[in-house]
C-alpha cells in the first residue's frame, strides 16, 4: 500500500536501522522492489528520479509506481527522487507521489531554503513528506544526474537553521558517498554524520549507496541514517544476471535481469537491518 515516510523513518530512527530506496525505471523493476519488499514482509521507497524520464516519463512512472504500490501490505512510499524544480514536483505530487525529494543542494544555501520552503508549502498542504539536501552528494558518472560532480560535506553548523526554516521531513547529508559507481571503497565521515544526528531531530538519508560497501552502510544505517538510496547496484545486478544465465531468448534474459535486482533487495535489506512494521 501507498504510505508516507513519515512513520517509517521515525521507527528506523528510534530501531537503527535503514530502509531501502529503489529506484525503478521500467515496469520490470518496479515490480520486482515491490514483490521482494512483500516476500520480506518489509517497507521500502519506491523512487523514480527526474533524471530518468528520458528512460521513462513521469506519468507512466506515476502509473506503474502507484499499481504495484496497491498491489502489495506493505508500506510502500512512492517519492520523487532528485526533484529539480517546482513545476515538475508539483506535477509528481498531483499525480499521486506520496514523497518528493526538492534537491537544490548546488544552489546558494538561501536560495535552496527558498525553493525548499516552496516545494514544502505545496506538500504538506496535500499530506506529502519532502526530502530536501543539503551539501551537495557528488556524482561519479551519469547514470543518476546529468553532470559529473564533486562533492561538498554537509556543513553541520548549517543544519538546524535549514531545517527551521524550511520544516523538511528528512535531509539528505553529504558525509563521502557518491553516485554512481564508487572508485575504491568511500570513505564514510562518521564523525560528521554523529555531529549532525547529535544537533536535529529531523531523520537523515544517504544518497549514492551503491558500490559503498557492505560495513559502511550497516554502519550509516545503525549510526544515524533512516534511508539509503540505491540505483547503480540493482543495474550491476542485473547485469551480471545475465551474464551469468547466457538466456538464448529475451524472456528468458528479463527473469535472468529480475532475480538479479532481486538478489541485490534481499542483500541491502540485510545489510540495512531493515525490520518490518508494526501497525
Ligand atoms: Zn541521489
Amino acid at each position: 500500500m501507498i504510505t508516507d515516510s513519515k512513520y517509517l523513518f521515525e521507527v528506523a530512527k528510534n530501531n537503527h536501522y535503514a530502509i531501502p530506496h529503489a529506484n525503478f525505471i521500467d515496469s520490470n523493476s518496479a515490480r520486482v522492489f515491490v514483490k521482494t519488499a512483500e516476500k520480506r514482509g518489509l517497507p521500502i521507497l519506491l523512487a523514480f528520479a527526474q533524471s530518468h524520464s528520458s528512460i521513462l516519463s513521469l506519468d507512466e512512472a506515476a502509473a506503474i509506481g502507484k499499481f504495484y504500490a496497491e498491489s502489495v501490505s506493505v508500506p510502500i512510499v512512492l517519492h520523487l527522487d532528485h526533484g529539480e524544480d517546482f513545476d515538475f514536483i508539483k506535477r509528481a505530487i498531483d499525480l499521486g507521489f506520496s514523497s518528493v525529494m526538492i534537491d537544490a543542494s548546488q544552489k546558494s544555501f538561501d536560495d535552496n531554503i527558498a525553493i525548499t520552503q516552496k516545494v514544502v508549502d505545496y506538500a504538506h498542504n496535500r499530506n506529502v513528506v519532502v526530502e530536501a539536501e543539503l551539501g551537495h552528494v557528488g556524482a561519479n558518472d551519469v547514470s543518476e544526474s546529468d553532470q559529473v560532480t564533486d562533492s561538498v560535506y554537509t556543513e553541520a553548523s548549517k543544519v538546524v537553521a535549514f531545517v527551521e526554516a524550511t520544516n523538511v521531513d528528512s535531509l539528505a547529508i553529504s558525509i563521502g558517498t557518491a553516485h554512481g559507481v564508487y572508485k575504491g571503497e568511500p570513505k564514510i565521515n562518521f564523525e560528521r554524520l554523529h555531529e549532525i544526528a547529535s544537533l536535529t531531530s529531523v531523520p537523515l538519508v544517504l544518497h549514492g549507496g551503491s558500490s559503498s560497501g557492505d560495513e559502511n552502510l550497516g554502519r550509516c544505517a545503525r549510526e544515524g541514517i533512516t534511508k539509503i538510496n540505491i540505483y547503480t547496484d540493482f543495474l550491476v545486478g542485473a547485469y551480471q544476471a545475465v551474464k551469468e544465465a547466457k538466456p538464448q531468448n529475451y524472456i528468458d534474459l528479463k527473469k535472468a535481469a529480475d532475480a538479479g535486482m532481486e538478489k541485490v533487495l534481499d542483500h541491502y535489506f540485510d545489510v540495512f537491518g531493515t525490520q518490518a512494521i508494526k501497525e
